[in-house]
């Protein structure tokens, strides 16, 4: 909850702060004033998180003529969205850390949402940072993993687009290493 709060508040700082652009649009105007155009109005023409429709509409205005942009003006992309995201109070990368408030377990274990194939886990125990960071590895052929320092289980949940039209099974004939996992009884994983 901290962690997303600040994000927000740095996200607005950085963004959207008229002060700031101010300070920079007089500066510059004052050091040029012949070459530069009336400030054009840029927050009009800047989308928000809800006019996001497709790609297209993930390019920023750019910055007025003789002012340093910030980072709503010129990014683009998933930065953008990010952004535009942030200071509607949407995490859309969903930064939140893992379910901490419990040990995982076989029957019941820490879920991972993935949007690819594979996806790493950090974990630091029960209580949270009982143990120093131990990796832990999912796939979406074999999503459950355990912590060897603390045992607690964690489960990889595929979110991610059901046909991405790249073959899961014969990954380029990538075979997965085999592990202690593959010896010991199927209930056991
Ligand atoms: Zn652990």
């Amino acid at each position: 909850m901290f962690l997303q709060r600040s994000a927000l508040a740095v996200a607005r700082r950085a963004a959207v702060s008229p002060v700031a652009r101010r300070t920079f649009a007089v500066s510059a105007i004052r050091r040029d004033a012949k070459n530069v155009e009336p400030h054009a109005s840029i927050d009009q023409k800047i989308k928000s998180f809800n006019d996001i429709k497709s790609e297209a509409d993930l390019v920023g205005p750019g910055a007025a003529p003789g002012t340093v942009p910030t980072d709503l003006e010129q990014s683009t992309g998933l930065e953008r969205l990010e952004i535009l995201g942030k200071m509607e109070g949407v995490d859309i990368f969903d930064m939140r850390p893992l379910d901490a408030s419990r040990k995982g377990t076989i029957d019941n274990p820490i879920l991972v949402k993935s949007a690819g194939d594979e996806q790493y886990a950090g974990c630091t125990g029960y209580p949270a940072d009982s143990h120093i960071v131990t990796w832990l590895g999912m796939s979406r052929e074999r999503p459950m993993e355990r912590c060897p320092e603390c045992g607690s289980v964690y489960k990889m949940e595929y979110v991610g687009p059901q046909d991405d039209g790249h073959g899961h099974h014969d990954h380029h004939g990538y075979e997965e290493p085999k592990t202690f996992a593959n010896y010991v009884k199927p209930e056991y994983w």
